[in-house]
């Protein structure tokens, strides 16, 4: 997985302690949870339909009105067993998903003019409130040995259908705790790394293996090769992009999934004064978020484009504007200034947008002589994360590698890939479905060189 390569350059970020229930308080969800009254009226508004477009928009299938009927009738542990059958990462999915593009945005209530179902609030019902739920069901019929490469929702949706198959599979990650992006890069108000470990654990339960290692450093990826059938690269993206303007190593200046990591795992981290976020997408708008939550005065979103051109997702927008942050379009930073060793601004130049690019989206100009500045205490640079430049055996492309999409499959018929390293950076789970189409792949091609053992594996292994 590549390391990040930005230097620390957060020494002098205040901090003060604050109790448990203080940080609880600050990070309170976004989304409440449905008490069970409210879980059931809830499902009981849905019409169960029909080759249901909620099921079709979600990238893992989840069997939505199949769930949501559980529900009404009590059966919360067939519930979380529909989700858990498509997407082993029902839980974090219920939390992240962006389900107003996705399972709610395809529900037929719009139809009527009516709300849509809250798939993803019901979700989190069935699966934070489930007692005793199986593990999805084991076919063990092939006994090939797969290694997963990065530690991340795609590796562990890989892993724990593989082992629904009979597979041997261990996961290798360079980091203290499993789960990727989901324990260290989502906004605390949405996932907590206790539930994304509750899911590794679930996926360890299955006899997936884990190992703290760093493949190339610690392990030669030629013993990997030797040792293993296949191997999967769920290795996610790298650091991410810096400013590249004067300034941007000082103190005072840490890129937006850094800053997210660093709260998460310091529980006493605060940030007063005045932050500015540069970039408008997703991951922009969940640390200029949490800036706020934290304790800044004022949280400020600098984008080089307009409202319209904003990257992030609508809701996150209005989300953002409802948690206090402000927005500023068309200003490009130029310089980040620094005082008495810290940045203590950012000088930015209006801008104006210009011709289209190949992609058809409309460059941003610099105005010239139109410089100001916007003095702060904090600078968190989210201008999206690098593409590969790891040294791998398959085929990279635009800083993706190239897989064929129905079976993860890359042009090395030993190597399978998923998640953002493939896609370019989506959603969790669009990572889920990536991990589980190239299991599935793994799984095809094992069974027709392989022999079949019928064997029935133990539901506790590991
Ligand atoms: Fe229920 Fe809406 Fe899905 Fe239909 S589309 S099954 S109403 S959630």
């Amino acid at each position: 997985m590549p390391e990040p390569t930005t230097a620390d350059t957060t020494p002098d970020i205040r901090s003060a302690r604050r109790s448990a229930a203080e940080y609880a308080q600050a990070f309170a969800d976004i989304a409440p949870r449905f008490t069970r009254a409210q879980a059931v009226v809830e499902a009981e508004r849905c019409l169960y339909c029909y080759d249901a477009p909620c099921a079709a928009a979600c990238p893992t299938h989840i069997d939505v009105p199949r769930f949501i009927k559980k529900i009404s009738t009590g059966n919360l542990r067939g519930s979380a067993q529909t989700i858990l059958d498509a997407n082993i990462l029902g839980l974090s999915c219920a939390r992240v998903c962006p389900v107003d593009v996705l399972c709610e945005g395809a529900c037929v209530m719009h139809r009527y003019n009516k709300a849509p179902i809250e798939i993803g609030r019901l979700q989190r019902y069935a699966m934070e409130n489930a007692k005793g739920v199986r593990l999805p069901p084991r076919a063990a019929n092939v006994n090939f040995r797969v290694a997963c490469i990065g530690g991340g929702p795609a590796s562990l949706s890989c892993a724990a259908e593989l082992r629904r198959h009979g597979a041997s599979v261990t996961i290798f990650d360079n980091r203290a705790l499993p789960g990727g992006l989901n324990t260290y890069g989502v906004a605390e108000y949405k996932l907590r790394p206790a539930d994304s470990l509750r899911e590794v654990e679930m996926v360890r339960a299955m006899g997936v293996d884990f190992l703290q290692a760093e493949v190339g450093a610690d392990i030669p990826l030629e013993l990997l090769e030797r040792e293993f059938d296949f191997i999967f690269l769920g290795v996610g993206l790298g650091a991410m992009e810096r400013l590249g303007l004067p300034g941007d190593h000082l103190p005072g200046v840490i890129d937006a999934l850094r800053f997210i990591e660093r709260y998460k795992t310091q529980p006493d981290f605060q940030v007063p004064g005045t932050v500015i976020v540069i970039g408008a997408g997703n991951t922009a708008i969940d640390a200029a978020n949490a800036a706020v939550r934290l304790g800044a005065q004022d949280v400020h979103i600098f984008y080089r484009r307009g409202e319209i051109e904003m990257p992030a997702f609508l809701f996150e927008y209005d989300h953002a504007k409802v948690e206090g942050v402000r927005f500023h379009w068309m200003a490009q930073p130029v310089a980040i200034v620094e005082r008495d060793g810290h940045a203590a601004a950012v000088r930015f130049l209006s801008t104006q947008l210009g011709a289209p690019d190949s992609k058809g989206r409309r460059m941003p100009e610099a105005i010239p002589g139109s410089e100001f500045e916007v003095a702060c205490d904090l600078v968190i640079p989210a201008l999206g994360q690098s593409r590969l430049t790891a040294m791998l055996p398959v085929e990279v492309e635009g800083g993706v590698i190239k897989t064929d999409r129905a079976t993860g499959r890359t042009g090395n018929p030993k190597y399978y890939a998923g998640g953002d390293c493939v896609n370019g950076g989506r959603e969790v789970v669009d990572a889920v479905a990536d991990g589980k189409r190239a299991a599935l792949g793994m799984v095809n091609v094992g069974q027709a060189s392989r022999p079949v053992h019928s064997q029935t594996l133990d539901h506790n292994h590991g």
